[in-house]
């Protein structure tokens, strides 16, 4: 297969892969600027380019869940069975970035922009059948700048449990008769906290050989003896990779692995962290689109003491608190779930409320955790914003003119705002867990190294200790700080070492027989 030329980029060209160039195709429910919910949608939409830089031939295979703008139809249509019935799809596509991106549609993905997740277990479920079956023969059908992936020397990349059927279908329906041979899988555990569970009953919906069926069957003392996606993935892959070092660990314990951590520590030879990169073209202070208006301002290293300040002023102007610059800016944004620790940040509003500072969240969730939100500003209508809502925009403008960033987060497999708030010099404050653990190191006055403040579990009073010497640096120790910022600024947070990782584990799954 002939490879598409290579894109310009912003940065230093990372080295040809040379004669391990290969085809990818990195199948995801979601997928940045398209449709994200979370992490995953970043990753998605920038991992594959970073692949396409060092000289693969990279694809990204997500459904369509609205007209998404300037897409062709491939003219492609097929007939996938699911549960005995039979379901049309079409395929849709485009070229970014030295990135082919093809849609699957069908009226099951339809409408669903608004909550993708959603709908009851089995129209899920059949929806993820669909999906997997639909993407495993995309190398077949649709030709990409004229040709056809193939089947040889690809691999695919499967992400959490939406996706794990796809190791499953590509072993049961292919590579068990001969055909695909040289074509490999890699699962990505980006959460293990959601799996695709079900009664036992549920394998009888996803059309596969009968012998199959113990991949699938798990017990565990919540749960009893159910059905699990995740877990036949991970058994059937011929890698898995997770987001971070730290959630590699974590995944192998008991509090860690959510009733998989057996499957996984049986499967350790194949497994493996590699920290997630961020796309340094979506989130750079100094290219951020989302501050070229409303006195918000690009800015750089050299420009960071008078951009910066720019963009808290603005900031505070925006959401109507007072303009001050020498009130430490405490943001929070995430999903409103007991994963991140929100109520932990509740639980310290009121030692909060006792210093000079102001608080803006940022996030969407659980009705109560909302509620919490707009009752916290309610309440503190001169300190604190509770902003309910899924805002790209907001979440730059946020990071730009906060001091710091909270990230309390019970457990977190990578974690994205971390790396986004150090490469704007806001400093993180965070519980020291899965990627959190990686990628944010503790403060040391007396060296003067360290990202941010971390704490070791996850309660209140620990936040608060971390924050309250958080505060006091920002405050009295003026060179310590953009020593801080200056540290988490330089760093190289790009997607380039990451795809570097990926690449040597979808090689070594190549050369697997
Ligand atoms: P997770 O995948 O567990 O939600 P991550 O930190 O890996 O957490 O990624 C979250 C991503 O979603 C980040 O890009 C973050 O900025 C974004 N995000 C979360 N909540 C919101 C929100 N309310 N508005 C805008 N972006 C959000």
């Amino acid at each position: 297969e002939e490879n598409k030329p290579m894109v310009e980029n912003a940065g230093p060209s990372p080295p040809l892969a040379g004669a391990n160039v290969m085809n990818i195709i990195l199948v995801a429910a979601e997928c940045a600027p398209w449709i994200k919910t979370g992490g995953l949608g970043d990753v998605a939409g920038s991992l594959p380019k970073a692949l396409a830089r060092r000289g693969h031939r990279v694809m990204v295979v997500i459904p369509r869940y609205s007209n998404y703008d300037k897409l062709q139809d491939s003219g492609v249509r097929k007939t996938y069975r699911v549960d005995g019935q039979d379901i049309e799809v079409s395929y849709f596509q485009t070229y970014i970035d030295g990135v082919d991106f093809v849609f699957i549609e069908s009226h099951v993905f339809r409408h669903l922009e608004k909550n993708i997740y959603g709908g009851n277990r089995l129209d899920i479920l059949k929806r993820m059948v669909l999906f997997c079956k639909a993407v495993v023969e995309v190398p077949w059908h649709i030709p990409c700048g004229g040709a056809c992936y193939g089947d040889g020397n690809l691999v695919f990349i499967a992400n959490d449990w939406h996706t794990a059927m796809l190791p499953v279908y590509l072993k049961a329906y292919y590579r068990d008769n001969g055909l695909m041979k040289f074509t490999r899988s890699v699962l990505v555990i980006h959460n293990i906290a959601y799996q695709g569970r079900g009664p036992v009953d549920d394998f009888f919906h996803v059309d596969l050989p009968e012998h199959y069926i113990d991949n699938f069957r798990l017990y565990d003392p919540v749960g009893g003896e159910h059905f699990n996606i995740f877990a036949a993935g991970l058994k059937t892959a011929d890698r898995i990779v997770t987001v971070s070092h730290g959630y590699a660990w974590e995944l192998k314990t008991t509090e860690g692995g959510w009733g998989l951590q057996n499957i996984i520590s049986e499967n350790d030879w194949k497994f493996r962290g590699i920290v997630n990169g961020i796309d340094t073209r979506e989130w750079s202070p100094e290219f951020d689109t989302h501050l070229t208006s409303d006195g918000y301002t690009n800015y750089t290293l050299e420009t960071l003491q008078t951009g910066k300040p720019r963009c808290k002023a603005a900031l505070q102007r925006e959401l109507g608190l007072p303009v001050r610059d020498d009130v430490p800016v405490i943001a929070f944004i995430g999903r409103l779930d007991h994963q991140k620790g929100i109520d932990l940040i509740a639980e310290a509003i009121p030692w909060m409320m006792g210093q000079d500072v102001q608080l803006v969240m940022l996030g969407t969730g659980r009705p109560d955790l909302e509620d919490m939100l707009k009752q916290s500003q309610n309440q503190h209508k001169d300190k604190i914003r509770g902003l309910v809502g899924f805002s790209v925009k907001m979440a730059h403008r946020i990071t730009s003119g906060a001091d710091i960033l909270l990230m309390p987060s019970r457990f977190e497999p990578c974690g994205l705002n971390q790396l986004y708030a150090m490469s704007y010099g806001t400093v993180p404050v965070v519980h020291a867990v899965g990627g959190l653990r990686d990628t944010v190191q503790q403060f040391d006055s007396f060296n003067e190294s360290g990202l941010g403040w971390t704490f070791d579990s996850a309660e209140s009073n620990k936040l608060i200790h971390a924050l309250g010497n958080c505060i006091l640096t920002y405050r009295e120790y003026k060179q310590s700080w953009e020593g801080l910022q200056r540290r988490g600024m330089t760093q190289d947070l790009s997607w380039d070492n990451a795809a570097q990782n990926y690449e040597e584990v979808l090689v070594a799954a190549k050369y697997q027989w």
